[in-house]
């Protein structure tokens, strides 16, 4: 079995969100204690779970109660709050508002990673955080629009 607590629970879950029970890729993955440690929850497995790192920062040191509404206001349309959406294919607003406006320049799209992700931050008013910026690419590469190449940036249409 896996020694690290996140690879063990992960591997438990099935490689899937505890919440919203979409595919956890490792670098989106938090360990979340249900108790929270600030409150004397234990490291534990038996108090402990991995999900997306946006839903955990979300819950912080809410208490169990607390946190058990979150989930239940959802009413069983859970989403982590980080993008990462049940189904690849699922995007965000964002990530069509960029696919859409890149779209329409054709040959004068950026062919440089940092050309693009300047390109990405006018789009929005330079108003993006950069955590945002990293999760908008990995969904253009998920989508298979863009392939990234070392510094450089391919289009898939
Ligand atoms: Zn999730």
């Amino acid at each position: 079995m896996p020694t690290k607590p996140l690879d063990r629970l992960l591997f438990a879950q099935g490689g899937l969100c505890f919440f919203c029970t979409s595919p956890l890729p490792k670098a989106d993955a938090s360990v979340e204690h249900l108790v929270a440690s600030a409150n004397g929850g234990s490291n534990g497995d038996e108090n402990c779970v991995v999900c997306c790192k946006a839903m955990n920062a979300l819950l912080g040191s809410r208490s169990l109660k607390e946190k058990i509404q979150v989930v239940l206001n959802q009413k069983g349309h859970l989403k982590c709050p980080n993008g990462v959406q049940k189904g690849a294919k699922a995007i965000t607003d964002d990530a069509k508002l960029v696919i859409a406006n890149l779209s329409k320049r054709g040959s004068g799209r950026p062919k440089a990673v940092s050309t693009l992700l300047s390109t990405i931050r006018s789009l929005f008013q330079k108003d993006i955080a950069e955590e945002r910026l990293a999760l908008l690419l990995q969904q253009l590469e998920r989508e298979g629009f863009i392939t990234i190449d070392g510094a450089k940036v391919l289009y898939a249409r």
